[in-house]
């Protein structure tokens, strides 16, 4: 059987191998023939593993088992993880040059699952360095291309993950988002991605970048995959004190309850296009009889400036491990001293400069009050808001993102409106909270129709409102003629 990877779902594919319509490695073949036809131009993977078909055969001689077992199943799905997130034995960089020539020790909590439900990993993918940026650009070797239109970023910061999943180059793929780098990415490459409640997956083996915000998530072609590779990496760590396990409760209500935050009425800068694209979402689900009704969330416009305290304290923290003794990088200077400051200098580039300062300063004696703690403060308030709004709604939609995707260096010297991108996504970050980005239509730009994405947030654990709200619209979306 000829295997046609722009309609392949993981659902799909699992049914094709237990069918035995294709083999686990004819899959992995037609990847890594995909790869090698379009990852020189788009530049989603920073490294393609060498040993794909060998894992794809292992798959091969395990899948007669998955057939009657009772674990996840993912056997023979190939797999991109994004340049984070450790894989045994395998470099591991995030894309900054401090840890050049990294190795992982060990296997994050999430790829351990993954290799117990059989998933196969194709490679490492391209990202901002250390997470920190909204386009693939703040990146030591070279921009991710979206695979929609080449002069346009990815988004960010998971831009390789987005568009390895969009270009066809994996069947699905793990990013981190601390403040959007999942969903964003994946509004703007056209594919859905999952921010799940924080702990909701363990932390364990994902370099961190703001411990209280990051959360592995999956970039899928279909909620239902994202739902099915949630399924395999969630659950309680003790690897992972901050950890949690969610409900495993459904969804049942026919009929949804969608809030709409005033303030998009209110924000300035978001493209009309999103407008209309999200005005006819909404006309979607009120078309349905579900309904859609406003909310008032008074601090919510506070999450970004929140966001932009709290990140950089804690990456100033996480950071200041990358000192050039243990990981990665050394460059030697006079003394001790030196070799930090030469190590530091040299290995982390602009971005990450720019928020270790900035986190350095929000903690210091003098400012911490004015500034760490009161951002602290504040995020307690939104946490509260939306409890409560989410005793009156199963969801909040808004855009994904303000605007399509832009052109490469458009925003690149501008750090300002590069943060605006994340004005929707943050939220859910500072709060917990989960939240998915789906396809929701396109925007013309210069002859090319550009991706645009819908989020839905719900209350903490409650990724399966998420699930059935998401799969409900991907169903209205599908009725009126498709993205
Ligand atoms: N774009 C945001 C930032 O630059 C989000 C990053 C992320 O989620 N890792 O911080």
């Amino acid at each position: 059987m000829s295997i046609n990877l722009s309609e392949l779902t993981i659902a799909t594919a699992r049914r094709h191998l237990a069918n035995g319509d294709f083999t686990a490695v004819e899959l992995a073949q037609s990847y890594l023939a995909e790869i090698e036809k379009k990852n020189k131009n788009l530049n989603a993977y920073r490294e393609v593993f060498d040993d794909v078909l060998e894992q794809a055969k292992g798959a091969d001689k395990k899948l007669p088992n998955f057939r009657t077992s009772k674990l996840p199943n993912l056997c023979g799905i190939p797999i991109a993880l994004k340049d984070v997130i450790m894989l045994a034995g395998k470099r591991a960089g995030a894309c900054s040059k401090i840890l050049e020539g990294y190795v992982s020790p060990y296997d994050a909590t999430a790829v351990s699952k993954l290799k117990v439900a059989g998933a196969i990993f194709l490679g490492r993918t391209n990202m901002d360095e250390f997470a920190m940026g909204s386009s693939t650009e703040n990146y030591a070797y070279g921009v991710t291309k979206n695979p929609f239109d080449e002069s346009r970023v990815a988004g960010g910061s998971s831009g390789g993950s987005a568009a390895a999943v969009a270009g066809n180059m994996s069947l699905a793929a793990l990013g981190s988002d601390t403040g959007g780098s999942v969903r964003q990415p994946a509004s703007l490459c056209g594919v859905v991605g999952l921010k799940p409640t924080y702990g909701s997956v363990s932390r364990f083996g994902l370099m961190a970048m703001s411990s209280s915000l990051d959360v592995i998530g999956p970039f899928t072609k279909t909620v239902e995959d994202a739902e099915l590779l949630f399924d395999a990496i969630k659950g309680k760590d003790p690897m992972d004190s901050t950890s949690v396990e969610v409900s495993s409760s459904k969804l049942q209500v026919k009929s949804l309850r969608i809030g709409i935050p005033t303030m998009i009425r209110e924000t300035e800068g978001i493209d009309p296009d999103v407008r209309k694209n999200f005005e006819d979402c909404l006309k979607q689900f009120r078309d349905a009889g579900h309904t859609v009704k406003e909310i008032e969330l008074p601090t919510m416009h506070y999450a970004l400036p929140v966001y932009y305290v709290i990140m950089p304290a804690e990456v100033s923290t996480n950071l200041a491990r990358f000192d050039g003794v243990k990981y990665g990088l050394h460059v030697s200077g006079k003394n001790l001293l030196e070799d930090y400051v030469q190590t530091r200098g040299t290995g982390f580039g602009m971005e990450a400069r720019r928020r270790i300062l900035l986190g350095t300063y929000v903690l210091s004696s003098g400012y911490y009050d004015a500034y760490y703690a009161q951002a602290v403060r504040v995020r307690a308030k939104i946490e509260q808001e939306l409890r409560d709004v989410f005793a009156g709604v199963d969801c909040i939609a808004t855009p994904t993102s303000p605007t399509p995707a832009f052109k490469i260096g458009e925003k690149a010297d501008d750090p300002l409106q590069m943060y605006l991108a994340d004005i929707f996504t943050v939220v859910a970050n500072i709060a917990g909270i989960p939240a998915i980005s789906i396809p929701s239509g396109t925007a013309m730009r210069e002859g090319k129709q550009l991706p645009l994405g819908l989020q839905l947030m719900a209350a903490h654990g409650r990724e399966d409102v998420l699930f059935e709200a998401g799969k409900e619209f991907e169903k209205l979306r599908d009725n009126r003629g498709g993205v």
